[in-house]
């Protein structure tokens, strides 16, 4: 069943506002407002975000009161600083104290939304879309009269999920304010698709791509690279590239694969069914997915600290030239001083080679090689662990 009505939800108290585990780096500065819970689909081999947690629907009237809530807090916020355009902490304080308790949620989420500048809004989890089209646009709706000076409302959604809404569900949905849907596409390749459990072909990916940007949605389309591995890493890259070119994203976002402990991926590459690609490997595959992506105007960013390259970033078409030429300068640079590059782009001294000019980031990589004898024969096992940190 791919959309839930709801009939399907258990009767269950409301405790005041909740928040989900995540959002996409773009939105760290909107409002998180929790739909549903968790992840329907919960196969993808890769992922540990929702292992063990049941996905379930939020009642509509819970949602309202959530938004009812944060409006209450913010509208407080506003007026507290109509006079003097900011608010100060002793006020925050004096309201702080005034609250009840299943409200904390609430207030909490209005100061960080009002500190941000409270122009955007994240719907919560990781496919809000599956929720009854109606619904969805209910919650929208109550969104826009509560706040009507946001500028954008965004989601998550499965590809699966957008290919059985209809188009004019969709246009409805954008009608009531819903703009940007974020897609985590992470290949094009259907062998790819298939090995990592996603649940979806490229026929379906590129159905609600395009679905989409009908509807006149913003499309933000996630890309995996290292998803193929070692075995599939050419055509991984050929064909998401291909798959990109025939829905032209507005955005195509990277995001390495990690393998964090637990999940099914993690088993496969310690029995050796997966061979995990090495940085060297993946900035070839960026490069050749990069090189085939023809004929769009999708700005490429690369914004998550995941990446090798975290400021490779540019439009389409004007902008290829530039972004392969940053992966051409990584491939041809000298081993050992690659390695301190690696090193220091997964402890956030770099975004960037170009941050290797800075004397005092590059002395600190060189310095935490060498105590802790990083070369570039053993880079790769070091970044494994490394890269365990931010996932
Ligand atoms: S659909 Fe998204 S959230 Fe769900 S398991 Fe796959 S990657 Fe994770």
């Amino acid at each position: 069943m791919d959309t839930m009505s709801r009939r399907d939800k258990t009767d269950e108290a409301y405790h005041g506002l909740e928040q989900g585990p995540i959002r996409p780096p773009s939105e760290a500065n909107s409002l998180l407002i929790r739909v549903t819970r968790n992840c329907p689909w919960n196969r993808c081999t890769f992922c540990p975000v929702y292992k063990g947690a049941r996905f379930s629907i939020r009642p509509v009237e819970h949602v309202k009161r959530d938004i009812d809530a944060v409006h209450k807090y913010v509208t407080i916020f506003r007026q507290m600083g109509a006079d003097s355009g900011r608010v100060l902490p002793v006020e925050i304080r004096n309201a702080a104290g005034k609250i009840e308790s299943w409200e904390s949620g609430a207030f909490q989420a209005a100061l960080n939304w009002f500190s941000g500048g409270m122009r955007s809004v994240f719907i919560q989890d990781a496919n809000s879309l599956i929720i009854k089209p109606a619904d969805l646009e209910e919650i929208l709706v109550h969104l826009g009269r509560r706040f009507p000076w946001m500028e954008r409302i965004t989601s998550y959604a499965r590809s699966h999920t957008i290919a059985r809404i209809k188009v004019d569900d969709l246009k409805a949905l954008r009608q009531a304010g819903l703009n940007r849907i974020h897609i985590g596409l992470e290949s094009g390749s259907d062998l790819v698709l298939k090995m990592a459990g996603k649940g979806v072909t490229k026929a379906t990916h590129i159905q609600a791509g395009l679905k989409v940007k009908t509807a006149g949605m913003e499309l933000s389309e996630y890309v995996m690279p290292g998803l193929g591995g070692r075995e599939y890493s050419d055509i991984h890259a050929t064909e998401t590239a291909d798959a990109l070119n025939r829905i032209n994203p507005d955005f195509i976002r990277l995001r390495t694969l990690a393998i964090p402990n637990g999940v099914k991926l993690f088993e496969d590459w310690q029995a050796g069914r997966f061979e995990k690609c090495s940085d060297l490997m993946m900035a070839k595959e960026i490069l050749l997915l990069i090189e085939n992506l023809d004929g769009i105007t999708s700005v490429l960013k690369s914004d998550h600290i995941l990446n090798l390259f975290e400021n490779l970033e540019g439009a389409f078409p004007g902008d290829k030239l530039s972004m392969t030429a940053i992966i051409h300068t990584f491939l041809a640079m000298e081993p050992r001083r690659r390695c301190v590059y690696q090193v220091g782009r997964r402890l956030g001294l770099f975004a960037g080679l170009s941050d290797m000019e800075s004397p005092r980031r590059l002395a600190r990589a060189e310095k935490f090689c060498q105590q802790h004898g990083i070369t570039p024969d053993n880079i790769d096992d070091v970044l494994d662990e490394l890269m365990k940190r931010f996932i």
